[in-house]
């Protein structure tokens, strides 16, 4: 059994529009921001509107208009950056990596012989974030 999902995380906030986010993407069910922290060049977190900690309590049907969503990053992506590959992450509970308690999920392009940053370590400059969001925008 997880923890019940608290309103007061910051993907609950950037959703309330309490604080800012460079976003690319949104519709009725969920949107699309580029990390603060990325571990490469491009990654991007799809976050459902719908409040749950993780996907150990999501409503299946909050998924399965999620994903669709999920895949039309991750191909925009591949064009937008020029990636070689996507790696598609999702973090359940702390021990295994997860930091937000509000469900997402993490498109991060790979690039062949290019090394991941640490994980929600390091702070990109705004200015590569918001020039990534175009290319990601005009991809999608
Ligand atoms: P996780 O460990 O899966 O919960 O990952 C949370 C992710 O959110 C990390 O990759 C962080 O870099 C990222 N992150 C934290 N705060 C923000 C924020 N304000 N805007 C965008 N991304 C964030």
């Amino acid at each position: 059994m997880t923890a019940a999902y608290d309103d007061s995380n910051i993907f609950a906030k950037i959703l309330r529009d309490e604080i800012p986010s460079v976003r690319v993407y949104e519709d009725e069910n969920c949107i699309a921001f580029m990390d603060v922290m990325p571990q490469t060049a491009g990654h991007t977190l799809i976050v459902p509107r719908a409040p749950s900690r993780n996907l150990l309590d999501a409503d299946p049907n909050v998924l399965s208009k999620v994903i669709p969503v999920v895949q039309k990053i991750a191909q925009a992506a591949m064009k937008a950056f020029n990636a070689d590959g996507i790696q598609l992450r999702q973090f359940n509970e702390a021990p295994s990596g997860q930091t937000v308690y509000h469900l997402h999920f993490h498109i991060i392009p790979v690039y062949a012989g290019v090394e991941f940053q640490m994980h929600a370590a390091k702070m990109e400059d705004m200015d590569i974030l918001k020039a990534n969001a175009e290319k990601l925008k005009a991809a999608l």
